[in-house]
């Protein structure tokens, strides 16, 4: 993998983490979840919902 194509992946990876928030309470990645009949995102770790 040459420099160019590392840059590109690692800038994936950051978008990715970037569009995933974490949990207020505990910092872990929150993960889509169905809230209230809606789409959002709940902690897997202490059940936090955003
Ligand atoms: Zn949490």
């Amino acid at each position: 993998m040459d420099d160019l194509e590392r840059q590109r992946e690692l800038r994936r990876v950051r978008d990715e983490v970037l569009s995933s928030p974490n949990c207020p309470i505990c910092l872990h990645r929150m993960e889509p979840a169905e809230v209230n009949s809606d789409v959002g995102r709940r902690c897997p770790e202490s059940g936090a919902v955003a």
